[in-house]
């Protein structure tokens, strides 16, 4: 796709808002300085976050692909927009934890930092109104959510991720502590195999700096600690993004 002509505004998120494109196998994806937290409970604006996270995501979806990981992402159309393919997205969040923080420390009663020996995989179910519940893999094929393969395609890929990108961070002395990624299926080919779609950007997962313990991801936001952004910029230059 050569000229991308932006058309209608499609769904407006908390982060991003979605564009349609001459062309109904791709959007456009719009990365705002909007940042939320505790389900939209918490707002506000951050100065130069659209940019950034355009291209940390890109950078991520980059090297995702050359590790044989398909994602929806096309390519970078300018600061704050990328082309991605339009997706019929699966209504569940996939996150794997390296290390024990967030959700997982407070339902269990472990302390926060406590390492795995093993990745931790969950699936909440994608819902503001009833806090992205915790759900099993019954639960989402018995109630219709996706299927036996789409479930066994999400924890593998899943996996793979994490195969690609905590050795990743880890080179550029950051932990990989935990993250969120959603699947779907690329409209022109809905029987196909899945795909990551939305974003992996510092919005969606923990980085801890190595060797200080610092946070460098939306927990700086979460927990008032400030300087979001700069900690954000200072993760894309340290694995590597241009123009950070
Ligand atoms: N996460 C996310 N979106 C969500 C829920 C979680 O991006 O709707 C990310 C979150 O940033 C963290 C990981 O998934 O990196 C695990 O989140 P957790 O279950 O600990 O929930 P939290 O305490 O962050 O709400």
């Amino acid at each position: 796709m050569q000229d991308v002509v932006r058309g209608s505004e499609l769904y407006k998120g908390k982060a991003k808002t979605v564009y349609a494109t001459s062309d109904p196998r791709y959007l456009v994806m719009h990365y705002r300085d909007d940042v939320s937290a505790f389900d939209g409970a918490k707002l506000a604006k951050l100065d130069r976050k659209g940019e950034t996270n355009n291209l940390i995501n890109a950078y991520v979806m980059g090297r995702l692909a050359e590790a044989g990981v398909a994602s929806h992402f096309v390519r970078v159309l300018n600061e704050r927009e990328s082309l991605v393919k339009a997706m019929k997205m699966l209504p569940v969040e996939c996150v794997v934890r390296n290390v024990v923080a967030g959700s997982m420390a407070k339902r269990y009663g472990i302390a926060e930092g406590t390492k795995l020996a093993e990745p931790v995989f969950e699936f909440f179910l994608k819902s503001d109104a009833l806090h992205d519940p915790l759900v099993n893999d019954d639960h989402i094929r018995i109630l219709g959510w996706a299927g036996a393969g789409e479930i066994a395609e999400m924890k593998a890929l899943t996996h793979k991720v994490n195969g690609v990108l905590k050795p990743m961070f880890a080179k550029a002395g950051i932990d990989l502590v935990d993250y969120k990624l959603e699947f779907g299926h690329p409209v022109d080919d809905p029987n196909g195999p899945i795909v990551l779609g939305d974003e992996f950007t510092p919005d969606g997962c923990r980085l801890w700096d190595a060797a200080t313990g610092e946070k460098m991801d939306k927990d700086r936001f979460r927990r008032d600690l400030g300087s979001v952004i700069e900690h954000y910029r200072e993760v894309g230059r340290r694995i590597g993004v241009p123009n950070m």
